[in-house]
């Protein structure tokens, strides 16, 4: 059964009063009784002052009648008033021991009053007597004598009556006050227990009232002062199965704060989305920045080094584009969580956007710390190899310097980032002075390329590419530009700025141009080797504008050699615009190397899917093949892959006479090298039909 929280006050209310009231007539009872015995004992001292009265009176009488009967004894005669008084004045006795012997009282003792009836009848036999007496004595008073000894029997009879009365009248009294001094001790008793009964109850209703409403009401008013500042309520609300106001009251609260929580999480959802990307979890670009500016500024007063790690996954597009949206997704998460794990709770990663994930790292020990933070990342990624889509990533780290902005920092990181992309992908690279310096030279270079081709900075050299025997079968050619004021800049560092630039297109467009003016005067046979950049595959018109040049110079189409790096194979989205040109140049007769084969990413699917006439051997294998086992292995089996695919193979750098008897032993198609021939800008003379002397 459920109460509620009044009806129980109410119900224990009553419980107080019960015995309140029980108190009261128990009070009320006692001052009764205790009446009664007080007027019971009046009304026995009322007894024993009649006795007393009629003691005196009797003793009187006795006096009085002593008093006559000698003087009528000695003289004979007595007054007649004597007589008259003295009759009167037993009369008076017996009216008044009726009086007051009469008496109806049943609550009297059996005893006393068996007194007090004796004493009456001792009384009412006296009187007669007396009279007896009295009357003899006037009428004779010699026979006053012989009746004297009668007389004195009753006098003596109720004067013993009266001694055993006023006896138990005493008990008596002592009895009833007995009685009273025992009906008071009841009587307190009674109260004490009634009073301790109140008082017990009081003390439950006050702890019943401490442990049931109190102390659930305080802990709800805690709760409800958390609500008020906003703090999270750490408790569950108490009561809540409770039947009366107080779970009334822990309902509504749980209510609220389940709304306000939901509230609050909604809250703190909508703050999370806006710092935080969606997809991979980590904080966005504005809470990175928010962060990096925080961090800058306390570097400054701690001395403290903030470090920026730039980072951009390799080859995402490519995973895009082989896995879907799907799987370009996972790899972003994955290489989300590979650099959560990699990072102290003190770094922060952000997903900045794209493929661009960013590291603050606030350490004391720089470049120490950087350098551990990178060993972990690069341990991860390496781990990742055997993976359907391996995580790699490039990296630029910057390390701030005091009074830094944010933005310069990250530009810093950046630049890192560029060098390390360009230095061969999935490494990192440290931001210095020098990458500054390189910075704004490339940018100058970047400048300065635009009007190269117009102030005639730029020409061709040609490499010769002959057979092992020493017959020359074609010239490769190669960019060089001269800066009026910086002298020769190799086309490792200009090329990649003219792709960088968007200008590739225009200047390989000018190569294509010049070299086929140049091998239009050579003989047919020798044939032209073009590179062509990855990025000039974007233009769809490439097979078509090199065909156009190979029209307008009277070059056979079959005469051409186009070099491509395999990056250019892996060109991401463009992949089929790629093969498209590469299948267009081949049908008009062109022929298709892979540049610097054994770099990059080479993969035998690649090979196939292309079509590759030629593979070109990278020189950095030549270079060891003599001194590294595994340099050696490689160009072997590259040449024997070479000969089962159909293709001929050409080995690149080749600097001495021991390399190119090698390569002939193994069977090498063609040779390229310092010991062929260096890049030339003037070739006619090695275009006599006699082999050359190697
Ligand atoms: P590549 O196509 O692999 O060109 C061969 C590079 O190896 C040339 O460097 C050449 O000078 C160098 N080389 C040839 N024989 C030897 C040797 O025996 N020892 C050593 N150490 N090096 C040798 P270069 O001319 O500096 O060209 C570098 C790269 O620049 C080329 O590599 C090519 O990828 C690119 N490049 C050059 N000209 C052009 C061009 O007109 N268009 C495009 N797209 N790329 C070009
Ligand atoms: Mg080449
Ligand atoms: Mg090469």
């Amino acid at each position: 059964m459920h109460l509620s929280i009044s009806t129980k006050v109410t119900v224990a209310c009553a419980a107080v009063l019960l015995p309140s009231l029980l108190l009261l007539a128990s009070w009320l009872h006692i001052g009764a009784e205790v009446g009664s015995a007080a007027g019971h004992i009046g009304h026995l001292t009322e007894l024993l002052r009649g006795q007393d009265r009629q003691d005196a009176a009797q003793r009187a009488l006795r006096l009085s009648i002593g008093e006559a009967t000698r003087l009528a004894e000695r003289h004979g005669t007595v007054p007649e008033a004597q007589w008259h008084a003295l009759s009167a004045e037993l009369r008076a006795f017996r009216t008044l021991s009726n009086v007051t012997a009469t008496d109806p009282d049943r609550a009297l003792p059996a005893e006393l009053r068996a007194a007090l009836a004796q004493t009456r009848s001792a009384t009412m036999a006296f009187v007669p007597i007396g009279q007896e007496l009295i009357d003899t004595a006037r009428r004779d008073p010699d026979g006053i004598k012989p009746a004297m000894p009668h007389f004195l029997d009753a006098l003596k009879r109720l004067e013993s009556e009266r001694t055993k009365t006023r006896d138990v009248l005493g008990r008596a009294i002592g009895d009833a006050a007995d009685d009273a001094i025992a009906l008071n001790h009841r009587g307190t008793f009674r109260a004490l227990l009634s009073a301790g009964a109140v008082i017990l109850t009081l003390l439950i209703m006050a702890l019943w009232l401490h442990l049931r409403v109190i102390e659930p009401i305080t802990a709800i008013a805690g709760i409800l002062r958390a609500f008020r500042a906003d703090r999270p309520v750490g408790q569950s609300v108490p009561c809540l199965d409770r039947r009366d106001e107080v779970g009334d009251l822990a309902r509504g609260v749980s209510e609220y704060n389940k709304a306000m929580e939901a509230q609050r999480s909604a809250q703190r959802r909508v703050d999370f989305l806006a710092h935080h990307d969606a997809l991979t979890g980590l904080p966005n670009r504005l809470l990175f920045e928010n962060r990096l500016a925080h961090e800058l500024i306390r570097a400054r007063r701690t001395g403290e080094k903030v470090t920026l790690f730039a980072i951009d996954l390799d080859e995402f597009k490519s995973i895009n584009d082989r896995c879907g949206h799907a799987g370009g997704d996972d790899a972003l998460r994955r290489a989300a969580k590979l650099l959560s794990g990699c990072v102290r709770a003190s770094d922060l990663v952000a997903r900045i956007g794209g493929d661009e994930f960013a590291i603050i790292q606030v350490a004391p020990a720089q470049p120490a710390a950087a350098e551990a933070l990178l060993r972990r990342i690069a341990r991860a990624t390496e781990a990742t190899l055997s993976a359907d889509v391996p995580i790699q990533m490039s990296i630029g780290v910057a390390i701030s310097s005091p009074d830094q902005g944010g933005d310069d920092l990250h530009n810093l990181a950046d630049m890192a980032l560029y060098r390390a992309k360009s230095d061969g992908r999935n490494t990192a690279r440290f931001f210095d002075t020098g990458l500054l310096e390189e910075v704004s030279l490339r940018n100058r270079l970047g400048r300065d390329l635009e009007r190269a081709i117009d102030a005639n900075q730029l020409y061709l050299a040609y490499q010769p590419i002959a057979t092992p025997e020493g017959r020359i079968t074609g010239f490769e050619a190669l960019l060089r530009w001269t800066h009026t004021d910086l002298g020769n800049i190799r086309p490792d560092i200009f090329i990649p700025i003219a792709e960088a630039t968007g200008q590739i297109g225009r200047i390989g467009h000018w190569v294509a141009d010049t070299a086929m003016a140049a091998a239009a005067q050579w003989p047919a046979t020798i044939k032209l080797a073009l590179n062509l950049s990855p990025l000039q595959f974007r233009d769809a018109e490439l097979a078509g504008s090199l065909l156009d040049l190979a029209t307008k110079h009277g070059i056979a189409t079959d005469r051409l050699e186009l070099e491509v790096t395999e990056s250019a194979t892996l060109l991401d989205q463009h992949r089929h615009a790629v093969q498209t040109t590469l299948r267009r140049l081949q049908a008009a007769g062109a022929i298709l190397a892979m540049d610097d084969f054994g770099t990059g990413h080479s993969s035998l699917s690649n090979l196939k899917e292309f079509t590759f006439d030629k593979l070109k051997i990278d020189r950095s294998f030549v270079a060891t093949m003599l001194t590294d086992d595994a340099s050696a292995v490689i160009v072997k089996a590259t040449i024997g892959l070479g000969k089962s695919l159909g293709m001929s193979i050409v080995a690149e750098g080749v600097e001495t006479a021991e390399q190119l008897a090698q390569l002939r032993e193994w069977g090498c198609d063609q040779l390229q090298g310092y010991h062929i021939g260096r890049p030339m800008r003037v070739v006619d003379h090695l275009l006599a039909p006699a082999e050359l002397a190697i």
